[in-house]
């Protein structure tokens, strides 16, 4: 068992200018604790019980932290001006005797990271993680059986990235012998030598594992925008993974939302009690707003208001007010746009209808001639991003050309889209976006919101408010003064967006969309297979909900074929389209392809045993002959 860390702190942190001036890096707060210290309890939990710690500049901040801990060392590295890690890491040689693990000092982690070493059973094991992005990463290049090959900081300097280098090595006494050949080596031309290039150097002689964790929570830091990066997503997210709390029971939810949600964002609900009147839970909102905002457009220009209710509640927020006397013209090729159209009928509004077929995309010169002949004048349009009743995909980009050639203020229901799709509503020329909470992002049901282009948001102060709950306006008018909701939030929820918010991006939408993607395409070729046709080209689709044509057969029934799955865990759902037999097949929410497949073989006994299809008797026959 390993019980020697070692900790490289020498470094001086110039790139965090004044934060470092008057501390090493390693003592930046993150809940008013030192990173390097918070890493150091870690350590110690997991039964290390000597630190070597490499310090140099402002090196007495190190000692200081030695009083309280009798298990660290400190060795100070005089040169650290002129050397790198490496020569930090000689220096303590006569302080190691055993296997180690080696760690950067401006880290932070999850406990896991420190778990997976060490119960690793080969002797020499790098750390390293999928590619966060960061703009200071060190890319890792291995072989067929995952040993060491190069690392590097530019991209091009390798032949294939294979992961990113997270700062955690598990060292034997051999290969750190090895390391310290090969500095005095190279010490004579280069003192700045970091370990890294030393571990690169006897990777041919040594095997070095590079083990690669899909999901760690972590990160170095080195500049400002790291450090932001840290507190406002890495941070929260490592607490919440290391919440110890058992695992709640899994249901694949392949319904259009609720969508299926990690055990973290559950749990992230579970919070002391608080009046959401506090300024703590009103930073919490404004997190929420900001982020929310950040993920389709600037923040400078647009702003999202928030309000307690399902989606629908946006979406009648919208339109109830920032239509004035002029006509709004709705795009109707589905149930929501359908659903619009009710809400504007309900309050009155002047509204010109524009239908289109359910299963073929928007046929746009109509849309044009539409408002080149309409008798009232047009000021807004509305439409569905993603017609979740059959995933069509509507083409907003060019609605929103045609939008900003005739001055039409655009209004997209985007919430079957948002968190996946990327959107850009400056782009797109969007002045009004509704989502809700409980889709692509991955949280609980509750809340819906509208983000807005401030300007055009700001030109509905004037109109006569049609409602009073739901009035946009109002809403947003109170949360810039108060940092409040009107009335009562759904406080628990906003908790579990936040966190789903912070997992939102760290995956990254680009990401999210590819992991849907994948499920989507099994989903395809598995009902493809199966001998069922879906409604929606794929060239139109969104690939993020199918509508399913029924099989056409007396035994069918969309019940029993419900239940059966739900016994399984599964939860599909009915169509929703008048004169087409279809169900429907959502692939979001935390789940991936493999939960996909299992849902495609299901599929495929339960058509088994209503005799729709027959039993495959080669489950590789495609690849024979
Ligand atoms: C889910 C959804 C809504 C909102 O439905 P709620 O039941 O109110 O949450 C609105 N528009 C679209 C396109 C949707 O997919």
């Amino acid at each position: 068992m390993i019980k020697t860390a070692v900790i490289l702190a020498a470094g001086m942190g110039t790139r965090l200018g004044e934060r470092t001036k008057n501390q090493p890096k390693g003592f930046l707060m993150l809940d008013e604790k030192p990173i390097v210290e918070q890493s150091i309890c870690k350590l110690l939990e997991i039964g290390i019980e000597k630190i070597v710690i490499g310090t140099g500049y402002l090196a007495e901040a190190y000692d200081r932290l030695a009083t309280r801990y009798p298990q660290i060392a400190c060795v100070r590295n005089d040169e650290y001006e002129k050397t790198g890690s490496m020569y930090t890491l000689y220096h303590l040689k006569n302080h190691i005797s055993d296997d180690f693990l080696l760690l950067e000092s401006d880290l932070i982690y999850e406990k896991k990271a420190l778990d997976i070493l060490i119960n690793n059973k080969r002797p020499d094991v790098i750390l390293a993680s999928e590619l966060t992005g960061s703009d200071d990463a060190v890319f890792i290049e291995a072989d067929e059986y995952r040993f060491l090959r190069n690392m590097a900081k530019k991209e091009n300097e390798l032949n294939h990235i294979y992961a990113e280098l997270v700062g955690i090595t598990k060292i034997s006494y051999p290969t750190f012998q090895a390391m310290c050949s090969f500095a005095e080596a190279s010490f004579d031309d280069d003192l700045k030598l970091d370990y890294e290039h030393a571990l690169v150097g006897i990777s041919h002689q040594v095997n070095l594992y590079v083990h690669k964790l899909d999901d760690l929570a972590w990160c170095e830091i080195d500049n400002e925008h790291h450090l932001l990066r840290a507190e406002r997503y890495i941070y929260p997210m490592i607490k919440a993974k290391e919440k110890n709390v058992p695992p709640v029971k899994r249901n694949i939810l392949l319904n259009p939302g609720p969508a299926t949600t990690t055990d973290t964002v559950k749990y992230a609900q579970v919070v002391p009690d608080i009046c959401p009147r506090e300024e703590e839970f009103g930073n919490v909102m404004q997190f929420i707003s900001d982020e929310l905002t950040k993920f389709v457009a600037d923040p400078e220009h647009y702003t999202t208001v928030l309000f307690g209710g399902s989606g629908t509640a946006a979406v009648e927020a919208i339109l109830s007010s920032v239509v004035g006397e002029e006509a709004v013209l709705i795009v109707n090729n589905g149930a929501y746009g359908k659903r619009m159209c009710q809400i504007a009928k309900a309050y009155g509004l002047n509204y010109i209808e524009y239908r289109s077929r359910p299963d073929e995309p928007l046929d746009l010169a109509a849309i044009e001639a539409m408002i080149q002949n309409s008798a009232r004048k047009i000021s807004h349009l509305a439409v569905v991003h993603n017609e979740t009743t059959t995933g069509l995909l509507n083409d907003i980009e060019s609605i929103g050309r045609l939008c900003k050639k005739y001055q039409i203020q655009m209004i997209v229901d985007a919430m079957s889209s948002f968190g996946a799709i990327p959107i850009d509503m400056e782009a797109m020329n969007i002045s009004y976006l509704a989502a809700s909470s409980n889709k692509n992002l991955q949280g609980m049901a509750g809340v819906a919101f509208v983000v807005a282009k401030k300007d055009h948001l700001e030109m509905t102060k004037h109109l006569r408010p049609r409602n009073f709950y739901l009035h946009l306006y109002s809403q947003y008018k109170y949360f810039l003064e108060t940092k409040q909701m009107r009335f009562t939030p759904p406080v628990q929820t906003l908790y579990a967006l936040k966190q789903a918010i912070i997992e939102t991006r760290l995956e990254g939408i680009e990401k999210r969309y590819e992991r849907y993607t994948k499920s989507w395409e099994v989903l395809i070729n598995g009902i493809t297979r199966l001998g069922l046709t879906h409604l929606v080209k794929k060239e139109h689709h969104s690939r993020i909900i199918t509508a399913i044509m029924e099989p056409n057969i007396p035994s069918y029934d969309f019940q029993e074929m419900h239940n059966y799955f739900y016994r399984h865990g599964y939860t599909i759902y009915p169509g929703k389209l008048e004169g087409q037999n279809t169900f429907r097949v959502a692939n979001i929410g935390d789940i991936t392809y493999k939960d996909m497949e299992l849902f495609v073989n299901l599929l495929e006994q339960y058509l088994i045993s209503i005799g729709y299809c027959t039993e495959r008797k080669e489950i590789h026959g495609d690849s024979k002959t």
